[in-house]
């Protein structure tokens, strides 16, 4: 059977993402760089992540899920996958056989692991309150394992003045000082940002590895994902035509409409209806009424010379398009869906 076609394109720039690892990296030095790949490598494709970042020098990756892990097998040589979400004790024998290990983060994982004698990693919670062992109960708990690494994750990284980071570096480095364990974490990519105090011997960066978040010099990173969809459909309407559901659009002069396949099923959240552009050859072609489920439409006036089944480039710039629609860059990324055709380039 032919290849069925797909009508939105997301390009994933993997030189842009191999510089965004190394930039952090250096950062890092001599702390250990590795890279959060959860949730699919936040819509861009986990097992692209791993192999590029792989190639540039990363060797440990975290993911959310077990199910996350086999679509990155099989690893290369020298990579480690672990699970952020540990494992919960009934969970245990179905996932021996994975080449993975789980960071443990109640007393009851680490009991249950325990007994399989096999190596580890643990969280614990200096101030997050999400998941981890807390630090007084940490050493006695641990205490004999193959740790691989000890983490803990920050609440304000994003915010470098905030009180709690510096408050959650001296909790962290008094835990990990009576916890023995090969590895220290506390730094995911805002982490970075805020100095060597934070680094200790290992760092978890993601959204900046794909080009979301202050870079760890307060600049940017590059941009990794780009979005477009092809053209459906072109119409003329006169001035006063209305577009789309609820007539929100009003044409102010005789327009021409591309209607895209793209919608809010493929993360191009509504917010963005009569606010977000195209971008054709570099002319700003903005949104035309609301956003559908399955697609948007823009005012290519501008933007003469197009056709029907070309390819229009959709602004997709996670700072502008956060600050336009109120939404996270993580929600961004993560919401992208399962209805692109995926190339690198
Ligand atoms: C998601 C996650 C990270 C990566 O965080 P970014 O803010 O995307 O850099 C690091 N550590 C843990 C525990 C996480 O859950």
């Amino acid at each position: 059977m032919p290849e069925l076609p797909l009508h939105a394109k997301l390009t994933v720039d993997v030189g842009a993402l191999a510089a965004n690892w190394q930039a952090l990296a250096r950062a890092c030095a001599p702390a250990e760089c590795g890279a959060a790949i959860k949730a699919d490598g936040y819509g861009l494709g986990a097992r692209m992540v791993l192999e590029t970042l792989a190639k540039a020098g990363c060797r440990r990756f975290y993911v959310a899920h077990w199910h996350e892990v086999p679509p990155l097998l099989p690893l290369p040589e020298g990579v480690t996958v672990a699970v952020l979400h540990g494992v919960m004790p009934d969970e245990i024998g179905a996932v021996l056989d994975l080449p993975a290990v789980p960071v443990l983060s109640t007393p009851a994982q680490v009991a249950a692991w325990r007994a399989t004698g096999r190596p580890c990693e643990a969280m614990v919670d200096t101030g997050l309150n999400r998941l981890g062992l807390a630090p007084a109960e940490a050493p006695g708990l641990l205490a004999g394992l193959d740790l691989r690494v000890l983490h803990s994750h920050l609440a304000c990284a994003e915010e470098p003045g905030h009180p709690l980071n510096e408050v959650q570096r001296q909790a962290f480095a008094d835990v990990a000082a009576r916890v023995p364990a090969a590895a220290r974490a506390l730094a995911n990519s805002g982490g970075i940002g805020l100095g060597r105090g934070w680094h200790f011997t290992l760092t978890r960066p993601g959204i900046g590895l794909y080009g979301g978040g202050a870079g760890p010099d307060g600049g940017r990173l590059r941009a990794v994902a780009g979005l477009s969809a092809r053209i459906l459909q072109l119409r003329d309407v006169p001035a006063g035509a209305t577009i789309g559901y609820g007539a929100t659009f009003t044409a102010g002069r005789h327009s021409r409409i591309a209607t895209v396949a793209l919608g809010y099923a493929d993360g191009y959240v509504r917010a963005l209806g009569n606010r977000g552009q195209a971008l054709a050859g570099g002319i700003a072609c903005p949104a035309a009424g609301r956003v559908s489920m399955d697609l948007a439409a823009f005012d290519v006036t501008d933007a003469p010379g197009l056709a029907e089944g070309d390819w229009l480039d959709i602004d997709f710039d996670l700072p502008r398009v956060a600050a336009l629609t109120g939404r996270s860059q993580y929600e961004l990324l993560t919401g992208l869906g399962g209805r692109y055709a995926r190339v690198c380039r």
